[in-house]
């Protein structure tokens, strides 16, 4: 049905661009096979048409499948009177000086070039809080973001300012904030958008001197988003924008939430005092992955896409992904794709062998040095005891497992790690090897001291 259409198109284009273009469409009629849609003023037909009229045929085809194209005109609108012509505006597009820099780092992507895509900011339905895997390093930030979802605007918590690395579940908590508050309360108006969006359809306003306009439909959500805000560093004309859109907005007792890749302090190149305003609400990190957080986010991952993931793969991809949760996640669902492929089960093999490549650009060189170090202080002895000849168990075993970690984690040769360690000879290396796999085997308390050893070491 219509509404149902309407509703497909708002989800997909987001609450803003909707209001901005969409709301004051109306159903005409069906004619033959044709649906025909009214819109108020020229301007607003020749933009939806260009920019919206593939989507509205592919949306109406799924209603009805007879529909074979839509005519967008312009026609009365029931009820409210016509809004202001808006052609008058359109027919003299203009850019006020000064943008030059906004424009500059890729002049191809104007807006007249895609702007349907640049004004879009769909949520990614995957994005909710029931799929975000929380632990150590992202509970705070979690705390907040659902602390926000629950009561937007509540003191203390406005802005909420979200920073860390790439990947690490940023635009996930946002969208997710979203989704509940959209879920919850559907009247509320909550958009989310990149900075790199809010630049161009500030630009774009600007073009086609609409900026009251754009201005207005800002300034009427009750949730604003603004993802990855570091992207407005030396864009000075887009961050003053902004920070008068984040001030009338706080003003008027309205969330906004903010993710950037560092703490507003260190966000250097943005304006003084947009800074200050970022850090006086609440300002929660996300930092680096943990292994548990990984094996979690693997388990989850693994069990949503219904596809039996051994748990020494599981371990195997925790170990060795440590960048950020989007390569883990590009990771796993390569094995997943592989095994469907070729219908065949992830075994750790299969996992080594898809992942080859991936795993080489994450090994990290470990030396020997660095395993005798760790592995000295891990069990509380000398670091020279690596190379002396003492045979007391308590020296003995640990160089035994600086031994093994040293055949697992280098390609050193045998000769070579005996002679790292006081000039032994490689059959006493192999027999490290072999009595400390032996050992890890019979004793599963070593065993997890030693591939804890191996973690610190590998990360
Ligand atoms: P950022 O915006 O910080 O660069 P994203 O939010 O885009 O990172 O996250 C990258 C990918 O990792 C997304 O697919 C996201 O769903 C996933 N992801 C990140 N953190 C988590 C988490 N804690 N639980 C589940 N998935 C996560
Ligand atoms: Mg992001």
């Amino acid at each position: 049905s219509w509404a149902r259409i309407r509703g497909r198109l708002r989800d997909e284009v987001g609450e803003v661009e909707y209001r901005t273009w969409l709301r004051q469409m109306t159903l005409v009629g069906i004619e033959d096979d044709e649906v025909v849609v009214n819109l108020p003023t020229r301007f607003l037909r020749d933009w939806v048409r260009s920019h919206y009229g593939d989507r509205l045929r592919a949306l109406w085809q799924q209603e009805v499948a007879a529909v074979r194209s839509v005519d967008v005109r312009v026609g009365p609108q029931p009820r409210s009177a016509v809004p202001p012509d808006q052609d008058a505006a359109a027919s003299a597009p203009a850019v006020r000086a000064g943008l030059a820099e906004a424009l500059a780092p890729s002049p191809s992507r104007t807006v007249a070039a895609d702007p349907r895509g640049e004004w879009s900011a769909p949520l990614d339905p995957r994005f909710t809080f029931d799929t975000f895997v929380v632990g150590k390093p992202n509970e705070f930030a979690y705390a907040c973001a659902r602390r926000v979802a629950e009561k937007p605007a509540s003191p203390g918590f406005n802005p909420l300012f979200l920073y860390g690395g790439v990947g690490l579940g940023k635009t996930h908590l946002m969208h997710a904030v979203a989704w509940a508050i959209r879920g919850g309360e559907p009247a509320r108006n909550v958009a989310y958008m990149s900075a790199e969006k809010f630049m161009y359809r500030f630009i774009s306003a600007l073009r086609s001197q609409s900026t009251m306009e754009f201005k207005e439909s800002l300034r009427s959500v009750d949730v604003l988003m603004v993802d990855d805000l570091q992207f407005l560093i030396g864009k000075d004309n887009t961050q003053e924008e902004f920070f008068h859109t984040f001030n009338a907005l706080i003003d008027a007792g309205k969330q906004i939430i903010i993710s950037a890749d560092k703490s507003p302090s260190d966000l250097n190149g943005l304006e003084d005092r947009l800074r200050t305003r970022l850090g006086c609400g609440m300002v929660a990190d996300i930092h680096a992955t943990t292994y548990e957080l990984r094996l979690s986010i693997l388990q989850a991952k693994a069990t949503a896409a219904a596809v039996p993931v051994p748990k020494n793969v599981h371990e195997f991809l925790a170990h060795k992904i440590t960048s950020n949760v989007r390569e883990l996640e590009g990771a796993l669902n390569r094995l997943i794709a592989h095994a469907n492929l070729f219908g065949r089960a992830i075994t750790l093999e299969s996992a080594q062998d898809v992942l080859h490549d991936l795993l080489r650009a994450h090994d990290r060189r470990v030396t020997i040095e660095e395993i005798q170090r760790k592995v000295a202080e891990h069990y509380n002895i000398r670091l020279t005891d690596m190379s002396s000849a003492r045979r007391a168990r308590n020296v003995a075993r640990p160089r035994q497992v600086a031994m093994y970690l040293a055949k697992q984690l280098t390609s050193r040769s045998l000769p070579e790690i005996g002679r790292r360690f006081g000039n032994r000879d490689h059959t006493t290396v192999m027999h490290a090897v072999s009595r400390i796999s032996e050992l890890m085997q019979a004793d599963s308390a070593f065993a997890e001291d030693v591939e804890l050893l191996r973690r610190m070491l590998e990360t």
